[in-house]
């Protein structure tokens, strides 16, 4: 059995070290960077790898960790290697330092990661001067590469990672002005907007966005604006002299390859669709991490990933006993979107809210019937939260249903 995992960040990692440690005989991770890590060697900061290694780790740290068990495991790395066609026969086209290399694997797992929006997809008007940066960016640069980045900054977005950008400009001595969010709910956890933002004093403008960029050469100042039902309202208008904008404004998963071998793009997870091993409905074919969607934990990236490793190598084609898991009403997002049914394991769900809700019940529903139900407390946007299905209530699931899982309060 040779399996192939596109892309070498976390879930990449996790799902090559638990394919061969389920008996793979050969695994191959090909990776276009120079390095493996992903996106972990830019985020120093803490808070990895508490739920997967029991220890509150950096970024570099948790990479580290995966990298030495993808080492012990004898999994063949391909560094500077970039999968650039990806055919419905699970042909992989590859270009690397020593030209075009084509492989036709057993399995194939894309752990391609997300990329970030960037100010084109949000449409802010005004000039194109120097200055405006994406927050992946941003970190990179300070972090990785060690150039500073702005003096006087603005970062539109409050998830994790704009509050986490902004607290280390603040950190490298940039006076940063505010954060604004269209939303009237900050897009991060409450911990990292205590530690991040007022910690630092670090104003959140809820409700907020930034109108305009000024500047020619290099951005002078931004103008900000309160929002009512998506409106910006009149006579609100705040500038704020800064000469640098941070965008934090989502992340899309890396959806080009999964696109080419002709599997359909959800779009509210904008991937494909895949059942609770992460496998697509082409047999064999597999999307892990925020690949699939965007999670807020590396843990349960890689925890979710090592499930598909092991099966991409226990396959032996698709159940065709499917039922299938929609969001309901207050539900922005299901992971995985098809169940498998009369596999062993229970399967396990996870869902976002569309917004904040401080007590409320999640229901599964099949029609009217109600399948499973879970009390909950403090659900929030920013994470990803697991619907914990009983072995009873699983069975209970026949081939062809339809179920939709939704939230309400009381
Ligand atoms: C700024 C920032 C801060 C974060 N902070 C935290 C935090 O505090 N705690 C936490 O738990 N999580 C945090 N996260 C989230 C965490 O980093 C992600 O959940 C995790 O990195 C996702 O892993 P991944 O392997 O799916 O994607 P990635 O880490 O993005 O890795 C994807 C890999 O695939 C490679 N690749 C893509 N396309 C190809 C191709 N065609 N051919 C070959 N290789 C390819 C890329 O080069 C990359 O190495 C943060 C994320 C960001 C961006």
């Amino acid at each position: 059995m040779f399996v192939a995992v596109v892309g070498g960040g976390p879930a990449g990692m996790a799902a090559a070290v638990s394919a061969k440690r389920a008996g793979a005989d050969r695994v191959v991770i090909i990776e276009r960077a120079e390095r493996l890590g992903g996106v972990l060697p830019q985020c120093i900061h803490s808070g990895f790898g508490v739920n997967y290694y029991g220890e509150d780790l950096t970024g570099p740290e948790f990479a580290e960790r995966l990298r030495a068990d993808v080492k012990a495991s004898s999994v063949e790395v391909w560094l500077n290697a970039m999968v650039i066609e990806a055919r419905p026969d699970k042909t992989l086209i590859i270009s690397t330092p020593h030209g075009i290399s084509f492989v036709k694997p057993d399995a194939v797992i894309f752990a391609v990661g997300a990329r970030e929006r960037p100010r084109g997809a949000i449409a802010i008007p005004g000039a194109r001067p120097a200055g405006v940066y994406t927050a992946g960016t941003a970190q990179y640069m300070i972090n990785i590469q060690g150039f500073e980045v702005g003096k006087e900054v603005f970062v539109l977005g409050s998830g994790d990672i704009g509050l986490i950008t902004a607290r280390r400009m603040a950190l490298e001595g940039a006076k940063v002005h505010g954060v604004a969010e269209l939303m009237p709910f900050p897009g991060g956890l409450a911990r990292n907007v205590q530690q991040c933002l007022k910690d630092f004093n670090i104003p959140l403008l809820l409700s907020h966005t930034v109108t305009e960029v000024l500047g020619s050469e290099r951005v002078e100042a931004v103008k900000v604006a309160q929002v009512e039902n998506g409106k910006t309202v009149p006579g609100t208008e705040k500038v704020f002299p800064v000469d640098t904008l941070v965008l934090s404004v989502g992340l899309l998963p890396e959806a080009e390859l999964i696109r080419q071998m002709g599997l359909p793009i959800l779009p509210y997870t904008g991937s494909a669709a895949v059942d609770q091993f992460f496998q697509t409905d082409l047999p064999g074919v597999y999307v892990v991490g925020n690949g699939v969607g965007i999670w807020d934990l590396v843990d349960n990236v890689a925890m979710s990933a090592s499930v598909a490793g092991s099966h991409a190598v226990k396959y032996e084609g698709r159940s065709s006993d499917l039922a299938e898991v929609l969001p309901g009403v207050g539900v922005r997002v299901v992971i995985p979107q098809r169940l498998s049914l009369g596999e062993s394991d229970v399967p396990r769900i996870w869902f976002r809210v569309a917004c904040p809700i401080p007590v409320g019940v999640a229901l599964l529903t099949r029609g009217e019937e109600v399948i499973a139900r879970k009390g909950f407390a403090g659900l929030k946007p920013a994470e990803m939260a697991e619907f914990p299905l009983k072995e009873e209530q699983y069975r209970a699931i026949r081939p062809g249903d339809k179920l939709h899982l939704r939230v309400q309060q009381p």
